[in-house]
């Protein structure tokens, strides 16, 4: 008998039909004398239409009123699925983030996990119970509403598995698991059987939803056994695993990451003196922007152009900041571009392989792609390319480094 925590995603509970078969499916774990913890996301849409709620009234929602209303689409679903699950006299009982008492920083709409009280859930599994826990949210010490992000429910799963010390963290979604790049962008995307932490960490930071990045670097901390499955198919899935060397397959790349949530910003004709990337960049750090990816260019006539990307949500606010610096340093002036989008290719087999970047520039040349920029690191190269040329790059990195379905079957 083991204490199992499953996490069901947005489009497992979007109707009440599904949270029926979800239920059914718990039940049968139950059966089986397992331990269970469920989280459960939102309907899917509900979020969204959440926030569109907010943004209708204000279109700077307080984050502290906007964490109030968004944490509600979990907590009609964890009630819903309670109630199923009591029908088919499984005896369960549903907790918000605060009844459990998931401790969280103040950071609204991005906070940390802190601490869990896992007392209320151990009481309940010990009386027989089911318990159905809110995704995404949780409670900071003065008792206000957090949430933990876009797609925080994964998060949510995987720090409830590692304070019980479940024997695996299971993320239920619309995908039978991690797949060499996501499967709704290129048809022939492969199941991988294991990816190892790290990989997936990179692959979730480079853009991959199916996990948030946090739930991996959870896992990865606590060493929590995390596995991504089908909602309603039968699988083994995709195990998160820690050991490289228990991965079957060595390829050079496991996988293929892109997002389109970044844009572009260039300072063009900077005199080039010491300190110039720290006048260009202390302020936007000081306004709260994160950056990505820079590329100061070879400096000519005594100026330089520096080129950096930030999330397309900040891109306003940092061309703001950056026009300010343009004047104040006698720059020539700043132009931006939204429609970029990043692709990246991860894994571990890149360390004991060399060329694997020149491969893939070969790749995307001979669909002509241009490269605007690189940014390499031990197990990824990332390239920023023309957003409207993303599918075709990611298609065509796919069949390069040999990940499409029919090659993995013809071996
Ligand atoms: P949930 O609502 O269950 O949390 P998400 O939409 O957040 O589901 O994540 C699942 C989705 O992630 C899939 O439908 C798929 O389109 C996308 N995805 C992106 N990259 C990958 C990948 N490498 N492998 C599998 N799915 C991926
Ligand atoms: N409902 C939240 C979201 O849509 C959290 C989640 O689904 O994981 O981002
Ligand atoms: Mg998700």
């Amino acid at each position: 008998m083991a204490l199992i925590v499953q996490k069901f995603g947005g489009t497992s509970v979007g109707t009440v039909e599904r949270i029926q078969q979800v239920a059914e499916k718990v039940k049968k774990f139950r059966a089986e004398g397992h331990d269970i913890v469920v989280v459960v996301s939102a309907m899917s849409g509900e979020t969204n239409r959440l926030i569109g709620l907010a943004t209708q009234i204000s279109e700077q929602p307080s984050p502290r009123e906007l964490d109030v209303i968004v944490s509600t689409g979990e907590q009609v679903t964890i009630g819903l699925l309670a109630m199923a699950l009591i029908e088919r006299g499984v005896p369960a009982v549903s907790y918000t983030g605060n009844q459990v008492r998931i401790l969280t920083d103040d950071s609204h709409t991005k906070a940390r996990i802190q601490q869990i009280d896992d007392q209320r859930i151990r009481a309940d599994l010990k009386q027989g119970r089911v318990v159905v826990v809110a995704g995404f949210q949780g409670v900071d010490e003065q008792g206000n509403i957090t949430t933990l992000g876009r797609g925080g429910s994964d998060t949510t799963g995987v720090a409830l598995a590692a304070a019980l010390k479940a024997d695996e963290c299971q993320i239920y979604t619309d995908v039978d698991g991690v797949y060499t790049t996501d499967p709704r962008v290129v048809a022939q995307a492969r199941r991988l059987e294991k990816i190892t932490f790290e990989e997936m960490l990179e692959m979730a930071s480079l853009g991959s939803k199916v996990l948030q990045i946090r739930a991996v670097e959870f896992a990865g901390k606590y060493n929590v056994p995390l596995r991504v499955l089908h909602s309603f198919q039968e699988g083994p899935g995709t195990l998160i695993t820690i050991d490289e060397e228990e991965t079957m397959e060595q390829p050079i790349i496991s996988g293929i990451a892109f997002n389109r949530d970044e844009a572009k910003l260039t300072i063009r004709g900077v005199p080039d003196t010491p300190g110039v990337a720290f006048k260009i960049l202390g302020p936007v750090s000081a306004a709260n922007i994160e950056v990505d990816m820079i590329v100061q260019n070879v400096s000519h006539d005594n100026t330089t152009d520096f080129t950096f990307t930030v999330h397309r949500n900040e891109y306003v606010k940092a061309q703001q900041v950056l026009e300010a610096t343009a004047q104040e340093i006698g720059a020539r002036e700043v132009i931006g571009d939204t429609k970029i989008a990043k692709v990246s290719i991860v894994g571990v087999g890149m360390r004991s392989h060399a060329g694997v970047a020149s491969r893939m520039f070969e790749a995307l040349a001979k669909e002509s792609i241009n490269i605007q920029m690189i940014s390499t690191s031990e197990i990824k190269v990332s390239v920023v390319i023309e957003e409207k040329y993303l599918e075709l790059a990611v298609r065509a990195l796919h069949t390069a480094f040999e990940l499409d379905a029919s090659n993995s079957q013809a071996e």
